[in-house]
């Protein structure tokens, strides 16, 4: 089999395409022929050590895959070969055209959705659903702020807010990105490098503030996040890349929330009962991943320079294989 192997922390090179012997899957696994693999920033992390990131080399990257089930070891009740899955979280990684993962890192991939759709599912559309349902507790009427409207997480969640009655407020830095926030069905969506960003989203909310956002870049926005909430406002905090001072009394003075989601801490249950979700979503057309940009396994660094650059407007993948 061919796969991205990554021998020791490091810049884009580490990134090294080998060939290798398919391991031998274990009774509760399957063997899944990937033809594509989402690429998220913290594979970027993981890669080059950061923000508290180590591995276990060597190793190969990518937790998000898609493809068709070749193989199933004898004790697997959920899939047959032939099957087409999408999985997440894997242990053996998805810069690869084969992976092994256990069957419960694999879901069924509506026939509705392609395998690089298929391959955005798992971190995107997870880390949306838990930040809206379990972190937010969203409820049908409320309004969202998803500051950071336009990469892998944003569009997701603009379209599970959508799916769950939310009024969807989206921020982006570009046309392509604001353009693909309006598609993913955003209501309304401002520039957040515009500082007159702040003012206007709150006389969008006739004053009123929002009641959840979902914040892709803390260490820049909490500060000024805080003072834009309604009472009981949540900030749900997925993305930050350092550090942030605050003024506590901006929380006090609406019995706000601020709080961390890292999907790691997702059991296997909330895992399951989430993606279960998403499929159901996806079979009844309200999720449409937004592919931005496709690479060969061969450009994985590039893939890596790319979903770290300004100017996102969906997801990057690596397309493992030919169909
Ligand atoms: P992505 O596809 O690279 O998108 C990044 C998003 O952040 C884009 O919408 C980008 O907009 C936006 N952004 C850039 N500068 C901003 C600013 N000053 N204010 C607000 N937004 C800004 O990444 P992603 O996959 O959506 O992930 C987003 C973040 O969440 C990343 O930091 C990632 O590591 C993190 N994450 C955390 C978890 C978790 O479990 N906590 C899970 C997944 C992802 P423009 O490019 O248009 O400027």
């Amino acid at each position: 089999m061919k796969a991205i192997q990554v021998s020791q922390h490091g810049d884009i090179d580490v990134l090294q395409l080998v060939e290798k012997e398919l391991p031998t899957p274990g009774p509760e696994e399957l063997v899944i022929n990937l033809y594509a693999a989402g690429v998220n920033p913290v594979d970027t992390y993981i890669r080059a050590g950061v923000n508290n990131y180590t591995a276990n080399f060597p190793y190969t990257p990518g937790k998000d895959g898609a493809g068709i089930v070749a193989a199933v070891g004898e004790a697997v009740s959920w899939f047959k070969p032939g099957d087409r899955v999408f999985c997440t979280n894997t242990g053996m990684g998805c810069y690869a055209d084969t992976t092994i993962c256990s069957q419960d890192h694999a879901y069924p991939l509506p026939d509705n959705l392609s395998f690089a759709q298929g391959a955005c599912l798992g971190i995107p559309y997870g880390t949306a659903w838990l930040a809206i349902h379990q972190r937010a507790g969203a409820i049908t009427g409320e309004t969202i702020l998803i500051h950071g409207a336009s990469g892998g997480v944003g569009l997701a969640a603009i379209e599970l807010g959508n799916a769950h009655g939310l009024t969807v407020i989206g921020t982006a830095s570009t046309e392509p990105g604001t353009q693909a926030a309006y598609q993913q069905g955003a209501d309304q969506v401002f520039n957040h490098y515009d500082q007159s960003h702040w003012q206007a989203i709150k006389e969008y909310t006739d004053n009123q503030g929002v009641d959840i956002i979902l914040e892709m870049l803390a260490n820049v926005n909490l500060g000024q996040d805080l003072p834009l909430l309604s009472k009981k406002g949540r900030v749900i905090i997925i993305g930050s890349r350092g550090e942030v001072s605050i003024n506590p009394r901006d929380l006090m003075a609406r019995n706000a929330d601020i709080r961390g989601l890292a999907l790691a801490n997702a059991s296997l249950d909330e895992r399951q009962a989430m993606y279960n979700n998403i499929v159901e979503l996806a079979k009844d057309g309200k999720i449409n991943p937004v592919v931005h940009h496709s690479f060969s396994l061969e450009q994985a660094g590039q893939a890596h320079q790319q979903v770290l650059e300004k100017g996102a407007a969906g997801n990057i993948v690596l397309i493992t294989r030919p169909e």
